[in-house]
């Protein structure tokens, strides 16, 4: 980033851009992020599968989420990467390709309670600034716009109503084979938003600067337009 790069003053060339794409659980960050990387040729940044990459391994090897020397050393000691296409993003955890696994309700769980650690949250910003300090990315996650990328030239908060957002999400998990009912999952989801918004190191909040888009009733085609009407009339 150059200093006098400040959120959204259009002076970055559209191939080196950085959008953040922020929001609570399930508002439909990921699909329309990977959507608008692929229309804009940027590369998709899914913050939040690195935080489930660290609950992933500290399940498989045993270490207490709670414990949160353990954990963070955990973090600190994880080589994760994220490779691909905005389609097909792969994500790498110490070499081992581990997408598929992060997707579990139990891997939801555990991610949002590791990554109310501070020592989590250091090691994973410090990576996610590394993958976007050269631009040409959009990063999604809960704390991209106030904390990854300040400066990034586009920031958008996305929300839905969280009854919306628990149907959308149930229904992909229905799609994916996982047995949980309506109402576990609607507990679930308010229960990471909790977390989320309460934490002490980098609570889920708007950036000041962030463009409010609520999705209750819109497709996600139509907010994939109205993010884009953003961004074409300067790039
Ligand atoms: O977005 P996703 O549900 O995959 O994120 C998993 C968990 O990681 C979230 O519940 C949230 O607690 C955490 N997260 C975070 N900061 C980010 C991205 C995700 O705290 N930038």
């Amino acid at each position: 980033m150059t200093p006098d790069s400040g959120a959204g003053d259009g002076s970055r060339e559209p191939c080196r851009l950085i959008i953040a794409i922020d929001g609570p659980s399930a508002a439909g960050k990921s699909t329309i992020s990977r959507l608008l990387a692929r229309r804009l040729g940027l590369q998709f940044i899914n913050t939040g599968a690195m935080y489930r990459a660290v609950a992933y391994k500290a399940s498989r090897s045993g270490v207490d989420v709670f414990d949160t020397g353990s954990i963070s050393r955990l973090a600190d000691q994880s080589n994760i990467e994220l490779k691909g296409d905005p389609d097909d993003l792969r994500i790498f955890c110490d070499g081992e390709d581990v997408t598929r696994a992060l997707r579990s309700p139990e891997v939801s769980r555990l991610s949002s309670i590791v990554s109310a650690v501070p020592g989590v949250r250091r090691a994973m910003v410090a990576a996610q600034r590394k993958m976007g300090e050269r631009g040409g990315v959009v990063l999604e996650g809960r704390d991209i716009g106030t904390q990854v990328f300040p400066q990034a030239d586009y920031k958008f908060f996305l929300v839905a109503d969280p009854e919306v957002r628990a149907r959308r999400r149930w229904e992909e998990e229905r799609t994916a084979g996982h047995e949980l009912t309506f109402d576990q999952l609607r507990s679930e989801i308010d229960e990471r938003d909790r977390r989320d918004e309460t934490r002490g190191d980098s609570p889920l909040r708007r950036a000041s600067d962030a463009i409010l888009i609520d999705s209750s009733k819109l497709t996600i085609e139509e907010v994939v337009e109205q993010i884009l009407e953003r961004i074409r009339p300067r790039s």
